[in-house]
């Protein structure tokens, strides 16, 4: 009787998630820089949209993610290079509204770390009206948090070990995980390794009570060939693993993790490979 109760409460407390759609390879940007555009844009979902920068403009080739809120509209990092990104995100701030039938939303820029790659635009966006920057959000070490955005809440998870100031947002709404340069299909540089160790662990449970769709980091270094990472600094990357990882990579990272007991290693796994790095 009990667990009949308990499933009944369970399946109630579980909203569908919402979903949308990843391609199966993103554009890197050349061979012909002259015929890239400097982002590319992915709708996954009408409230969800993932820009690309493209290699021509910046060799990291970073992805940003816009995600929309009724009150609010978080810009999640500002890329790499120099290129023009108002105009773009004030576009697709406007499309929104207007499809939507809504009051612009706010723009809230916030990172998921504190590297050059993901903020180089933040000043394009200072000092303009109505724009407000999350800033760390005042989190502990390990401390979590939330961020309302109007009927969507992201949980935030401070990540410590690739940076000090690392941070994961987990949206409620579609069970993405947007996990920075803390785990993606590329090479993890780690800093900081005992706390890289523990903050993995700490991932391991966040995610084990929630549904997790995608894992979506911010680069991609890996090629779709198993094992088989592109030379740092190529700016033009045919045939790419995907951007999106699972929950299955995560208990695949803490367990390379445990089996490597302290020691900094690089080790190479089938998506991704463990890069220490000293502190400069
Ligand atoms: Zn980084
Ligand atoms: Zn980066």
């Amino acid at each position: 009787m009990h667990v009949l109760i308990l499933l009944a409460w369970f399946f109630q407390a579980s909203e569908p998630l919402e979903t949308g759609r990843l391609p199966r390879e993103w554009p890197t940007g050349g061979p012909r820089c002259m015929e890239s555009p400097d982002f590319f844009i992915h709708e996954y979902n009408p409230h969800l949209f993932i820009l690309r920068e493209s290699g021509c403009s910046h060799y990291e080739k970073p992805f940003l993610y816009l995600i929309f809120g009724q009150e609010r509209v978080m810009l999640l990092d500002t890329g790499a290079g120099k290129s023009e990104l108002v105009p773009l995100v004030d576009r697709l701030i406007a499309q929104w509204s207007e499809r939507h039938g809504r009051p612009k939303p706010k723009l809230m820029i916030a990172h998921t770390h504190s590297h050059s790659d993901h903020h180089a635009r933040d000043a394009q966006f200072a000092g303009r009206a109505g724009v407000e920057f999350a800033g760390t959000l005042g989190l502990a070490p390990e401390g979590d948090g939330q961020v309302e955005l109007g009927e969507r809440t992201l949980d935030v998870f401070a990540m410590p070990g690739h940076d000090t100031a690392a941070i994961i947002y987990y949206d409620r709404r579609t069970g993405i995980l947007f996990t920075g340069d803390n785990i993606y299909p590329g090479r993890l540089y780690i800093r900081d390794w005992a706390a890289y160790v523990r903050s993995t662990r700490r991932l391991v449970d966040f995610t084990a009570t929630r549904r997790v769709s995608h894992l979506l980091g911010n680069h991609i270094e890996q090629t779709a060939t198993p094992y088989v990472e592109f030379p740092v600094g190529t700016k033009y990357q045919p045939e790419e693993h995907g951007l999106e990882l699972g929950r299955a990579h995560l208990l695949e990272l803490q367990a390379e993790l445990a089996r490597l007991n302290g020691k900094p290693a690089r080790v190479a796994l089938r998506d991704f490979t463990l890069y220490p790095k000293a502190v400069k």
